[in-house]
């Protein structure tokens, strides 16, 4: 029994010393929690950013993506990091973005990467490659296939890190005044199509010109070029082509699933603290999303409008239109290929990609859309 009264002393004893282990603890804790929150209050740094475009300002589809990215940093960041959105022409023309944050003069960019083809001939890849691959296959290939790192070697050189930036889907092949029945229709034609399909149409005998968005409408109208193609129904009702043009042919053999880019001037990236660089990256991820969303909501009733309401002649160009161009678009990549060792391994990297995805998508993709169809129309059995 005597043994057993020594206990509770070393009991006490021992739990003394845990409540003055716990204590100091506490206080070591506490007297650090200033000095903690002054470390991470230096995080709280606030941000000021430009971001240029491209695009007229507000421009449904193209021009609302980086307003939509610049609200939800501003929110994700609690207004610590805070982008103020310039319109083409407000702070530089439309074809000054990739220059302007290249320098620094801004922070972001927002656009096309087949715009800058004069300065990196294989910066076409990362909007569209005619007959290449579409909007789910562009995303996949950019985030899962390699393609993103490619797209920042390129870029790197110009102090930029790229980022998917939207997606418009299988564009429309563009507003006509004449009706395209053969490839002969093509010659003498002067229309405003951007990045390889351009070039396409100058070896079949028209002239490609790289015309920005907000100055299309009058150089249709004053005959500067004779037809253009724009994005696809959504947009291209926003601008009011129907006022100026009579055929709206598709499909957009040239642009099967553009992606649109922000660029990221890399050393005001890398000032940035982890979460902010995190935010960024998130925020585009989501515009890059958004965009291919809202545009696969709206076309459809703006093609109806288009045509219900404005009589706009809906056209498919002819199967041979589009062998033609196909086979002239296979020589130029090999051609350019040929010339320019960086484009040579973008194309090669892109085509492995293509050589896995599309006989999937064959069983998938494609085999749904047309069992989707079979049997419409039918009577139903009895
Ligand atoms: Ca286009």
């Amino acid at each position: 029994m005597k043994k057993i009264n020594w206990y509770p002393p070393v009991i006490l004893g021992l739990l003394a010393l845990l409540v003055i282990t716990f204590g100091a603890l506490v206080v070591s804790t506490s007297s650090k929690g200033p000095t903690q929150h002054f470390a991470k209050g230096s995080d709280q740094e606030t941000f000021e950013w430009k971001l240029v475009t491209t695009w007229p300002k507000n421009f449904p589809g193209l021009g609302s993506a980086p307003e939509r990215f610049a609200k939800k940093v501003a929110a994700m960041s609690d207004g610590r990091l805070k982008i103020k959105v310039y319109g083409a022409g407000e702070l530089v023309p439309a074809m000054g973005v990739f220059g302007a944050v290249s320098d620094g003069a801004a922070q972001m960019g927002h656009g096309a990467a087949y715009y800058w083809k004069g300065k990196i001939p294989a910066a076409q890849f990362f909007t569209a490659v005619p007959f290449g691959l579409n909007a789910q296959e562009m995303n996949g290939w950019l985030h899962y296939g390699g393609g993103m790192e490619l797209w920042r070697e390129l870029y790197e050189p110009f102090d930029l890190i790229p980022m998917a930036g939207g997606s418009t889907g299988v564009q429309m092949a563009g507003w006509f005044n004449k009706e395209i029945n053969s490839v002969n229709d093509l010659k003498g034609l002067k229309m405003r199509i951007p990045g390889l399909g351009g070039e396409v149409l100058n070896r079949a005998g028209g002239t490609a010109v790289t015309i920005p968005g907000g100055e299309l409408y009058t150089a249709l109208q004053t005959g500067v070029i004779d037809a253009t193609e724009w994005v696809g129904p959504y947009n291209d009702l926003a601008f009011g082509f129907y006022q100026i043009a009579k055929y709206y042919y598709y499909p957009g053999w040239h642009e099967p699933g553009s992606i649109l880019e922000f660029i990221v001037n890399k050393t005001a990236f890398e000032k940035l603290p982890p979460d902010l660089q995190a935010i960024v990256r998130t925020a585009a991820r989501d515009a890059n999303q958004d965009m291919l969303d809202e545009y696969t909501a709206r076309n459809n009733r703006a093609l109806q409008e288009l045509v219900d309401k404005h009589g706009v002649q809906l056209r498919r160009l002819p199967d041979d239109v589009i062998v033609y161009l196909k086979k002239i678009n296979n020589q130029i990549m090999e051609e350019t290929a040929a010339e320019d060792p960086q484009f040579a391994r973008v194309y090669k990297a892109y085509k492995e990609f293509e050589s896995q995805v599309v006989p999937y998508h064959r069983i998938s993709e494609e085999a749904y859309y047309q069992a989707r169809e079979l049997g419409d129309g039918d009577a139903v059995a009895d």
